[in-house]
């Protein structure tokens, strides 16, 4: 039969339990925050290389598109020096050069329909890159407000917490609150109070000495594990 102290001291362990369940989620939330918001950024980053990707495609095309258009010029102005030369050999090596344009303004325009194959496939897998994006996007901030929200009502339940972990303090004897707050000093990791089982203490398994085991059973009495220190009942 526990006595009333010693009930009220579960009590004590629990609400204090309790408040300590609802920090751990307290600490939780601003991580989970951050990694939905590097979820985004990395989304966004990912875009905007692919559009850099397309940028740098379409700078290119314009580039072959100039250097046809000179070459073009440069065709015409040969065909032009070639109705005004009298030489055989003038007139030859005008051809020699326009035949020379006319195979680079060749190589240069299969260049370009290979760049606008890149072009279009880069636009169409950009287009539903995006609307993955927009739709991952919109659902990592429903669910940064479902955190939001958890978090502040969190910060709810702790004040609620703190407030019956004081009550349940104000009502347990001195000692006993003392001898609670010293084995949470040393102990760290809950629970702080815990049942002989057999001879044993049933959160680090060990076997207590016989005063432990005797004591363990008058609950007006703080009785420690001999081995992990908690406070033992029976
Ligand atoms: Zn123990």
């Amino acid at each position: 039969m526990l006595t009333d102290d010693f009930k009220k001291l579960l009590i004590l362990q629990d609400k204090d339990l309790h408040v300590r369940s609802i920090e751990a989620d307290l600490k939780s939330y601003p991580q989970d925050k951050k990694q939905l918001l590097a979820k985004k950024e990395a989304l966004i980053q990912q875009f905007e290389k692919a559009k850099n990707e397309l940028k740098v495609l379409e700078v290119k095309m314009n580039e072959r598109a100039g250097t046809i258009a000179e070459l073009r010029a440069k065709r015409i102005k040969y065909k032009t020096q070639q109705i005004e030369v009298k030489r055989n050999e003038d007139l030859q090596a005008l051809e020699q050069e326009i035949l020379k344009i006319q195979q680079n303004i060749s190589d240069i325009e299969d260049e370009e329909i290979q760049l606008m194959i890149e072009l279009e496939d880069g636009k169409e897998n950009l287009k539903s890159f995006e609307e993955t994006m927009t739709t991952d996007i919109a659902q990592y901030e429903d669910e940064l407000l479902v955190l939001n929200d958890r978090e502040k009502e969190s910060e709810g339940h702790l004040n609620e917490a703190r407030k019956d972990f004081d009550a349940a303090n104000s009502d347990l004897s001195q000692k006993f609150v003392r001898a609670y707050e010293h084995v949470k000093r040393q102990v760290r990791r809950a629970p702080f109070i815990v049942e002989l089982q057999g001879v044993t203490c049933s959160e680090c398994h060990l076997k207590v000495s016989n005063e432990a085991q005797s004591s363990a059973r008058d609950t007006s009495l703080i009785t420690h594990c001999d081995q992990c220190n908690r406070i033992l009942y029976k």
